[in-house]
């Protein structure tokens, strides 16, 4: 078949420096025949070069062209397959204009594929769900040493997997990023390639929460400004977001309420905030919060509850002031302040947190954690309090159950029917049949 010969005159190349500078060095193949990315052909022997860009390489009428690829192996194995279709279809006497060099097969391309997909994403979520799966197909196409989507198999998505622990990712995120990619190749028609011992396992650990004793000394050590911010945090149960773009209208003082929702870039405003899932929300709150609230709201000259503190340089540049990213900050200076510091943790510049306000136990989320397993430790259903935390699925707010789980079983156990059983007062009474003859026989 000439028309083979012809197509496998595209050749990937790599444009690396050695002792001689810069050059061309076609790319070294694994025994089986795979691309070994990475490494070149130098002088016959494979040398690892991690430097440098891939082309492809081929010849038209006599002349020799080469194109740029970039650096993720399945966009170059797809750049590759298109120039030797378009060149089988010239050598076939088919005009196939550059633009429309798609493969005369039906082989869907990884890049193709994925870049509809991310389209579609963009177009019915929110942008932080649009990047964080962008990411993530991103993260898959690395990974890859193919460029059709039909070819992808289940060794593909054990390498995809491989390939996120090397990166350091937990179990957990390597099954979310798992999840994501099968559902991208399942709106290809590629489906069902993992069985149930592929996927990742990991054991859901409890939310952490804060302990009465740690909350009361966190709030000793705040600045009045500061008590109102976090007081806010642990009964609102608001993501940090929320929290951030919360303004004075969203409270309603006269049902004790405060409402997560949509605000619109304004004249006066040049942010914006969608709720999580588009979920409008109200959570009440507790008339002590409100009262500061209420005291907070008269001297206040921003719209926002907790803007960003104004800049010393520009101190007129945001009137009103800017939804604030320091929140975390404070939180973990608060606690290092009031000596609560675990003093084991460390943080990526190398502080220890026994003399740094970097301790992993103090975190914003870890006060809604706190809000949801305290309400459902005070008696609130779980479908309030699921409300309450604007989740959208329920089994979410299951998750809260287990720790509240410990001191409510506790009472139910001490106080229930069943024990009563075995109290004085029980022994005296009469007892339902059924307990009797299990307890007392
Ligand atoms: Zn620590």
């Amino acid at each position: 078949m000439a028309s083979k010969t012809y197509s496998e005159r595209v050749n990937i190349i790599k444009y690396v420096k050695d002792a001689k500078g810069w050059r061309f060095a076609p790319v070294a193949k694994r025994p089986n025949g795979s691309i070994h990315w990475d490494h070149v052909l130098i002088g016959g022997t494979a040398q690892a070069h991690p430097e440098g860009k891939y082309f492809i390489e081929w010849r038209e009428d006599g002349v020799r062209r080469r194109r740029s690829v970039g650096s993720i192996p399945s966009d170059i194995l797809a750049e590759a397959q298109r120039q030797r279709a378009l060149l089988d279809a010239k050598a076939a006497g088919i005009e196939i204009a550059e633009s429309e060099s798609v493969p005369p097969t039906r082989q869907l391309l990884i890049a193709d594929a994925a870049e509809r997909f991310l389209r579609d994403i963009k177009m019915n979520k929110e942008p932080s769900t649009f990047s964080h799966y962008s990411h993530c197909l991103g993260l898959f196409k690395q990974s890859l040493t193919k460029a059709s989507i039909d070819a992808i198999d289940r060794d593909d998505m054990m390498d995809f997997q491989a390939y996120l622990y090397k990166l350091g990712l937990s179990p957990r995120t390597v099954k979310h990023k798992t999840v994501i990619v099968m559902s991208f190749l399942k709106v290809n028609g590629v489906g069902k390639l993992l069985s149930k011992g592929d996927w990742p396992t990991y054991t859901e650990l409890d939310p952490e929460i804060y302990t009465p004793d740690e909350l009361q000394k966190f709030f000793e050590a705040c600045t009045s400004d500061e008590f109102l911010l976090f007081q806010f945090f642990l009964h609102s149960g608001f993501r940090d977001a929320e929290v951030r773009h919360a303004v004075w209208t969203d409270i309603d003082f006269a049902h004790g309420t405060v409402k997560v929702k949509r605000k619109e870039v304004t004249k006066a405003q040049d942010w914006q905030f969608q709720p999580k899932s588009k979920r409008v929300r109200e959570v009440p709150l507790p008339d002590v919060l409100l009262e500061l609230l209420k005291e907070a709201k008269k001297v206040s000259t921003s719209r926002l509850l907790f803007p960003s503190k104004t800049h010393w340089k520009a101190p007129n540049a945001h009137p009103g002031g800017k939804p604030s990213d320091e929140f975390l900050e404070y939180c973990k200076a608060i606690a290092y302040r009031a000596g609560l510091n675990c003093g084991d943790c460390e943080n990526a510049a190398g502080e220890i947190c026994a003399a740094a306000p970097c301790c992993n136990g103090f975190f914003l989320h870890k006060f809604r954690h706190t809000f949801a397993t305290l309400h459902l430790q005070s008696g609130v259903d779980i479908l309030t309090v699921s409300t309450w935390l604007g989740h959208k699925d329920i089994k979410t707010t299951m998750r809260y159950l287990t720790s509240a789980r410990g001191t409510d079983v506790r009472k139910k156990v001490n106080d229930g029917l069943l024990a009563s059983a075995f109290s004085p007062q029980a022994r005296q009474a009469p007892l339902p049949d059924q307990i009797a003859q299990t307890t007392l026989s």
